[in-house]
């Protein structure tokens, strides 16, 4: 292996040590405790396991969370009545609406009416529309991306001048990695499913990030030699030789990127740590705003 590791787990257990002495600080000196209420719609399982682990997290950090559980079959307006209820209530610190919503829901409309101010998952379009712009700053950075940028910076890759290709073109992972990345002067092109010579464009990155969902698609001979490979696909694999008949891994072939890039981030164990840990950072600094501190 010639590629240096980026291990999410360690420091996404950091930023989160950093968050929990932070919240430890504040309510010692008698501030309130910060509070993330999710919303839950449905019956998934993936996403009641995602807001369970977002709940534990707040717990271990000495924060509060509420989840509301909402059945599948809500209306829009009786949706909407909840969000505007959280919004309304200064216990509440956060907000996050566990995506996707059943298909009779209007994704859009929903994710609009969460207050800008407690948009911990940064997916409000006002917040969106600042990371867009030259000069102007989201309240919230979204959460995955903004763990992409952290492991890169954690590890002392250059992000400035560097050629970066994002693989993915989603709402909530390749577009608004794509923008921070361009806040941060990388020279970055955007990948998905209709590009054209996609191993002809990855060769040209410096840095890649990769968020398509297609089990270890890219392949070593499609890498730079010394590029930083950022996978954050979570792909289920058939493995017989574990008990539950599949492993993890992501987007990459991990184990030929590893011989020729400079830095990889492992699957499981590099991106997905870091997605919890950056919402948390989100739910202090949303109790922060709240009182006037920064
Ligand atoms: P989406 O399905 O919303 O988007 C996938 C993107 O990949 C689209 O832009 C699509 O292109 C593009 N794409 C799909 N197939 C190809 C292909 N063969 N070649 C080129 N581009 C392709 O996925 P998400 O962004 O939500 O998630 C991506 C991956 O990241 C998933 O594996 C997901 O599980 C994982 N993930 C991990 C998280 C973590 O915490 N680690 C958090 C969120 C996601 P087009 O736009 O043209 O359709």
């Amino acid at each position: 292996m010639t590629a240096q590791l980026i291990d999410g787990k360690l420091i996404a257990q950091q930023v989160r040590d950093d968050v929990a002495a932070e919240v430890a600080k504040r309510t010692a000196a008698g501030k309130p405790q910060p509070v993330l209420a999710t919303v839950l719609v449905g019956e998934r399982v993936d996403s009641a396991t995602y807001v369970a682990a977002k709940g534990k997290a707040c717990q271990d950090l000495g924060m509060g969370s509420v989840n509301h559980h909402l059945p599948a079959n809500i209306n829009q307006e009786d949706l909407e009545k909840v969000i505007s209820d959280l919004n309304a209530d200064k216990s509440i610190s956060g907000i996050l609406v566990q995506l996707p919503l059943p298909s009779h829901l209007n994704e859009e409309r929903v994710l609009q009416l969460i207050s800008i101010e407690k948009d911990v998952d940064g997916f409000s379009p006002i917040n969106i529309g600042r990371l867009a712009q030259k000069g102007r700053e989201p309240l919230f950075v979204p959460c995955t991306p903004y763990g992409c940028i952290y492991l890169l910076e954690q590890a002392g890759v250059k992000i400035e001048g560097a050629n970066a290709v994002v693989l993915g073109r989603s709402n909530i992972v390749g577009m608004p990695a794509a923008l921070l990345l361009i806040g941060k002067n990388a020279t970055v092109t955007v990948c998905h499913s209709k590009t054209k010579d996609l191993p002809g464009v990855i060769r040209q990155a410096d840095i890649l990030i990769a968020a398509i969902g297609r089990t270890e698609m890219v392949r070593g001979d499609w890498i730079k030699p010394g590029a930083a490979i950022i996978d954050v696909g979570i792909n289920s694999k058939p493995d017989a030789s574990k008990k539950s008949g599949y492993r993890l891994v992501g987007d990459v072939n991990f184990d030929e990127a590893k011989e020729v890039a400079g830095f990889i981030t492992p699957v499981p164990g590099g991106v997905g740590p870091m997605t919890i840990a950056m919402l948390m950072k989100n739910t202090l600094r949303a109790a922060q705003i709240q009182q006037g501190e920064i």
